[in-house]
């Protein structure tokens, strides 16, 4: 006998479980999981099964009024996951809930698409003469019959396409005994248009080889821990995760790989797919429902085994789990920006952990955090130094800006030397490219009379020129305005207002005027607003039609295009002037992945980093591809500071549309919360947010900082749930914040 308390939780958000009697029809059914219809208050509500229990603490229970799923949709396992992430990150219970299942599945009504399918009898065989008449009195039926003699199975839809049959040709061919019509599931593919030629795997290197190793000692360990790859770009990580996965089937069991959305391209699916078949399942944003959905399911029925996706991959509900792998491991990506604001990779190390199985965690440029762990021999290090094949690390070398600025009498875009090596390339045929991480054209419009800058009227940023359109645009809330010809101050006035800054259409337009004849391509988020415009450019660039590919941090990850042997940076000091202590740590990041775009072929790579801090740690450690002497600087910096990883940070952003009430809110929030908190936790703040308004919104920011966030979770999640925020005020609380911006 089944207990017959069900513990549920419903869709509207309330952060609570509820008890409801189990009818003893339901009680076969019912299981951790399980989505059910219960009566709430005076509606209906949709809930899933956290709980069975033999008791209630509460009379008078309601009873669940139905099973309305066919399968639960998790199991005990990943329950207690996403226990975890509410209780560390702070967040209503029904959030973490969600966040483990896709909307497409979790959905109501979420089901798979049934289509009316011809299918060969087994038993068919018609005579050539009868054939020959259908061919002379109905070609088209004819037509439809030879094709499914080949395919021996479509959908009446498909064919009607191909052939041009319609429904009622197809039931005069199931009357003669030929065929048959039945419903039937199609699945939704996303790669039903891709074929992937099988690959095999190279002869690993040794580095490979030690690395495969160590990851397969801690698969097979009674308690597998996380393995830190930290490889040089170019050094065949992939690779190592592909031999690690494939390790996991042969052992019986499934893995998941997480990378970057932006990694996500054809070129990262080409590869698993070559090597894995039809056993990979991918989980990204770009899926209709629909195809998440059928992707979802064919892993949670075993049939696929492999998952590839970004974030939300990381609850694919693989069975076994033999392995977990974060490709990236440092990308902030990996931190989702609603609630629950759950770090991915810090959550599958909590997965890897409940579920006994290793976990993977790659990068050129790790983080201080899983640095710092590795280094304390929490996770096992293991170093991958060189390039595959004797492929030789790009010459970095650094442009002093300050230098060229003085030569040539004022500052320029592109130095000398830059321009020289772009020319070498563009006669030897080989590619270049040019890294600027802004788009439009230039940063801001500004009066050189009275210094009036054009700022957004809904945020506290500036507006950027784009000169297609000859608008000014805001990159946070995109509102537009025409360029001014004269200062927008109405007690200046004065004509020639300044473009100052630059942005990659600038680079474009100095491109194509030095090199004009040049074939140049710009991929930012102007140029693929259109679906596959991305893909598209890439493919250009891949076959050889693009010379120079200028671009946005869209260029800087992940791409391997052997025939690239030139890369420039166009003015690194963009993101060391970022107002986030972070800034340093993902300079170095950005440049070291910008950098190892060149040279992955047989020519060595050059690489310019254009900067006016040439003498800074970040710009410096990455010109040597030096990850140990960076880290070693940063981390005492850190340390002096109390900053992360030596705290735990949280922020707490308050947003609304009445500035004082934002602050007045705040700051009542803050001394609730003080209360609460022990001794240790630092509190600081509030304060106006670096972006202090967004779209018309005031926003106002409190940090919290302990060496623990055990020590203030429990307390900051209980006032979340207790406060009472007045009308218009959105609470917003980030544990292990990454951006504070
Ligand atoms: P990473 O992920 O470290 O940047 P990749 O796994 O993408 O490196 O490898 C870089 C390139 O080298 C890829 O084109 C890959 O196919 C190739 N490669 C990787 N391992 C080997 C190997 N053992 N032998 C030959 N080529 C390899
Ligand atoms: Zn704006």
């Amino acid at each position: 006998m089944p207990p017959p308390i069900a513990k549920v939780v419903t869709d509207i958000a309330l952060d609570r479980e509820f008890d409801y009697l189990v009818p003893a029809e339901l009680a076969g059914q019912l299981r951790i999981g399980s989505v059910v219809r219960v009566p709430f208050g005076r509606r209906w509500a949709r809930g899933f099964v956290v709980g069975l229990a033999a008791r209630s603490d509460y009379p008078n229970l309601k009873a669940i009024e139905s099973v309305t799923t066919d399968l639960p949709l998790f199991d005990e396992r990943m329950l207690r996951l996403a226990r975890w992430i509410a209780d560390y990150y702070a967040a209503p219970f029904e959030s973490a809930i969600a966040a483990i299942l896709p909307a497409a599945v979790r959905r109501e009504g979420a089901r798979f698409k049934e289509q009316l399918v011809a299918r060969v009898c087994p038993d068919a065989a018609p005579a050539p003469a009868d054939e020959a008449a259908l061919a002379k009195k109905s070609p088209r039926q004819a037509l439809a019959w030879e094709r499914l003699k080949q395919c021996r199975e479509a959908t009446v839809a498909a064919l009607a396409q191909e052939t041009g049959v319609a429904l009622a040709g197809l039931r005069s061919l199931e009357k003669k005994g030929w065929i048959r019509l039945a419903k039937g599931v199609v699945r939704r593919d996303p790669h039903a248009r891709m074929t992937v030629l099988p690959t095999t795997p190279p002869p690993p290197t040794a580095e490979q080889t030690a690395a495969l190793a160590a990851i397969r000692r801690e698969m097979e360990a009674p308690q597998p821990g996380v393995v830190l790859l930290h490889g040089v770009t170019g050094s065949g990580k992939t690779e190592v995760y592909l031999a690690a996965i494939r390790a996991a089937l042969d052992a019986g069991q499934g893995a998941i790989a997480l990378v970057p959305e932006i990694a996500l391209t054809p070129q990262t699916m080409e590869r698993f797919r070559g090597r894995f078949g039809d056993t990979v399942a991918v989980l990204h944003s770009h899926l209709s429902d629909g195809e998440r959905h059928d992707e979802w399911r064919r892993i949670a029925a075993g049939q696929a085994r492999v998952v590839v996706g970004a974030r939300s991959a990381l609850f694919a509900p693989v069975r076994p789990l033999g392995l977990l792998v974060v490709d990236e491991e440092h990308e902030p990506a990996y931190k989702q920006d609603e609630a629950p604001r759950y770090s991915a990779r810090d959550v599958a190390v909590m997965r890897g952990h409940l579920e006994g199985c290793a976990v993977v965690l790659g990068s050129a440029t790790p983080s201080l955090e899983s640095y710092r762990h590795a280094r304390a021999g929490k996770y096992r290090l293991v170093n991958m130094t060189r390039r595959v094949d004797r492929r030789v690390m790009p010459t970095v070398r650094v442009v002093d800006m300050r230098l060229e600025a003085e030569k040539a009498g004022g500052a320029h875009l592109l130095s000398q030397e830059l321009i020289e090596a772009i020319r070498l390339r563009l006669g030897r045929a080989e590619q270049t490219m040019l890294f600027l991480n802004r788009r439009g054209y230039a940063t801001t419009v500004m009066c050189p009379a009275c210094g009036e800058v054009e700022h957004c009227p809904n945020c506290s940023v500036k507006m950027t020129y784009h000169r297609q359109t000859d608008l000014m645009l805001c990159h946070v809330c995109g509102a537009v305005r025409p360029a001014p010809a004269v200062c927008s101050n109405p007690t200046c006035r004065a004509p020639n207002v300044k473009m100052a800054g630059v942005g990659t259409q600038r680079v474009e337009a100095a491109v194509k005027k030095i090199f004009a004849r040049a074939r140049v391509a710009r991929m930012d988020s102007d140029t693929t607003g259109a679906k596959d415009a991305h893909a598209e450019i890439l493919g250009r660039f891949r076959r050889g039609d693009v010379d120079i590919l200028i671009g946005t941090q869209m260029i800087a990850k992940g791409l391997d295009f052997p025939n690239v042997t030139l890369v420039g940076v166009i003015q690194a000091d963009l993101s060391l002037q970022m107002p986030d202590f972070r800034a340093a740590e993902r300079t170095f990041q950005l440049l070291t992945q910008v950098a190892g775009r060149a040279g992955r072929g047989d020519v060595a790579g050059e690489v310019f980093i254009q900067t006016y801090a040439p003498f800074h740690p970040a710009v410096q450690s990455a010109r040597t591809a030096d990850f140990e002497t960076f880290y070693d600087q940063e981390i005492e910096l850190r340390r002096e500071l109390g900053y992360p990883p030596f705290s735990r940070l949280t922020s707490v952003l308050f947003k609304g549309a009445d500035e004082a009430a934002v602050n007045a809110c705040a700051r009542d929030f803050a001394a609730r919360l003080r209360a609460a908190l022990p001794a240790a936790v630092r509190l600081t703040g509030p304060a106006p947010a670096p972006l202090a308004k967004a779209k018309n919104l005031y926003r106002v920011q409190l940090l919290l900082w302990a060496a623990s966030a055990r020590n203030y979770v429990p307390a900051l999640r209980e006032l979340l749930k207790s406060f009472k925020a007045p009308k218009g005020i959105a609470i917003a609380a980030n544990v292990d914040a990454l951006s504070l911006t």
